[in-house]
């Protein structure tokens, strides 16, 4: 796979076809609402990012202008038309045009609540509420100022265009309609939502600033009225880089080989929560005495998972990740009870030897050349072990090891799946921010985009702790860990 291949472009073990690219058609309301704008603003930034799925997007021009918290990238007063303009020649990715009265062409989404309609979907976030639908929705309020809903719907559309594209004809069912409620996904329907934020302060840690937690900074950012204080690390030091343009919704080419926490934080900017960068991993030698209340966890190892419940034992702590077309949130704790951030995370410390030796006996010719180069081993060493599992010269440990550095695929990801996961994890740190009382029962809530419209997707489950959990068994740790628990909790 070279440096130029698209995260997303991979068939996902056989689930994938490569299908025919389609066209979008972005329709605009006539009078684009703050959530409207947010919605427009986030599906546009994914289809964008879709190359090899989407062939050209057309938005509609508008006359709107912007006037609510968008994106770090543009300032209020700005011709939304014009910073959407900006955002694709920033990306270079999709091709966009931006026409008045577009003709309904390819696949049409229509942003906000009106008719049904037959050549696509509407895309609906209002408030905490994301909704997909080939259905009528009426306007029960203008959708407030919050990015939750908006976001969550633009992912949903994001995700069927994809769905559309790249599922095979015969496993493929259009979404009808799908909603979602990104407040507690339908758990408590009577429960009063916030709508604003004036006075909330939070104080975060967040662990990886890749494409869930660029995704979380992002949706943060477009709260108006947050305040108080993150410190965000990332430990990846090649920086940002072409491949994570399919996702990370605050990037574009312009930061291509910076850093990603103090990029992050530079466009963060000051003036809401105050975000301090650590270009490095989130340990307690590089936070250095902060210790911020709350993690949320975006890393994408779960060597890194294990590091950080080892290292620093949040008391408190959200992880988010993603794996395929699934997107899941895990709220930990409490010990004892709930899951640590290690728990049902298995290590892969090695790779087991009748799996590599599998590996290298459908190893072809030129494989195998590279695979003795790398590890000094002579090509028939390495078949006799595999053939036989007689070690004679070849150290198993070793192979295991030089087979999982030259994995040849890096993991398969895509912007919606994980901008999906970013804003679960901003929502629920927020949920906490705010002391609703469920915010820390230890559950999983996983959004599988696959089948968006399955009974029961998307809905947080109980979630307990893995008995075998090599790090919250520990009596030591355990103790640690209750006493980190109490102490965030009195903060
Ligand atoms: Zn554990």
């Amino acid at each position: 796979m070279n440096g130029d291949t698209v995260r997303h472009s991979g068939d996902l073990g056989g689930l994938l076809v490569p299908g025919m690219p389609a066209t979008v058609t972005v329709r605009l309301p006539e009078r684009l609402t703050v959530a409207d704008t947010h919605a427009t603003w986030m599906l546009v930034n994914l289809l964008l990012r879709l190359k090899g799925v989407v062939d050209l997007v057309i938005l509609d021009a508008t006359d709107a202008i912007i006037d609510a918290r968008v994106s770090p990238h543009v300032s209020r007063g700005t011709l939304f038309s014009s910073a959407i303009a900006a955002l694709a020649s920033n990306l270079s990715a999709v091709p966009l045009e931006v026409r008045r009265g577009a003709r309904s062409r390819g696949i049409n989404l229509h942003i906000g609540p009106g008719p049904a309609v037959t050549d696509g979907w509407r895309v609906v976030g209002r408030d905490w509420q994301a909704t997909v639908s080939t259905a009528a929705i009426g306007a029960t309020s203008d959708g407030g100022t919050l990015p939750f809903g908006p976001y969550a719907a633009a992912c949903l559309a994001a995700g069927e265009i994809f769905r559309a594209v790249r599922l095979p004809p015969d496993r493929y069912t259009p979404i009808s309609t799908v909603s979602v409620d990104t407040w507690d996904y339908g758990l408590a329907v009577e429960h009063q939502r916030p709508q604003s934020f004036d006075g909330v302060e939070l104080c975060l840690g967040l662990a990886g600033v890749g494409a869930v937690g660029v995704a979380a900074l992002q949706t943060l950012w477009a709260c108006d009225g947050l305040t108080g204080s993150a410190v965000i690390a990332d430990n990846d030091m090649e920086g940002i880089e072409k491949t994570n343009l399919n996702r990370y919704v605050l990037f574009d080419e312009r930061h291509i080989g910076l850093s990603k926490a103090t990029t992050a934080s530079t466009l963060y900017g000051a003036g809401q929560v105050v975000v301090e960068p650590i270009d490095g991993p989130y340990d307690l030698a590089h936070l250095a005495g902060r210790c911020p209340a709350v993690l949320l966890s975006a890393v994408d190892t779960n060597e890194a998972r294990h590091d950080l419940q080892r290292g620093i034992v949040p008391g408190v702590a959200f992880g988010a990740s993603t794996e395929g077309l699934r997107a899941e949130l895990v709220v930990t704790g409490p010990p004892d009870d709930g899951p640590c951030l290690a728990c049902h995370n298995k290590l892969l410390l090695g790779i087991p030897d009748e799996v590599s030796r599998a590996t290298v006996r459908s190893m072809s010719a030129s494989e195998l050349n590279k695979l003795t180069a790398s590890s000094g081993i002579s090509a028939q060493g390495l078949k006799l072990w595999a053939q036989t599992g007689r070690c004679g010269t070849v150290n198993p440990e070793m192979i295991g090891h030089v087979l999982r550095e030259n994995e040849a695929e890096p993991a398969w990801s895509v912007g919606f799946v994980s901008v999906y996961a970013g804003v679960m994890l901003a929502a629920q740190a927020i949920r906490h921010g705010l002391d609703d009382e469920f915010a820390l029962e230890s559950t999983s809530t996983q959004f599988q985009f696959r089948f968006p419209q399955a009974e029961g997707n998307g809905i947080p489950q109980i979630y307990r702790r893995d008995a075998e959990c090599g790090v919250c068994s520990n009596e030591m740790h355990r103790m640690v860990w209750a006493k980190h628990r109490s102490d965030a909790r009195a903060q």
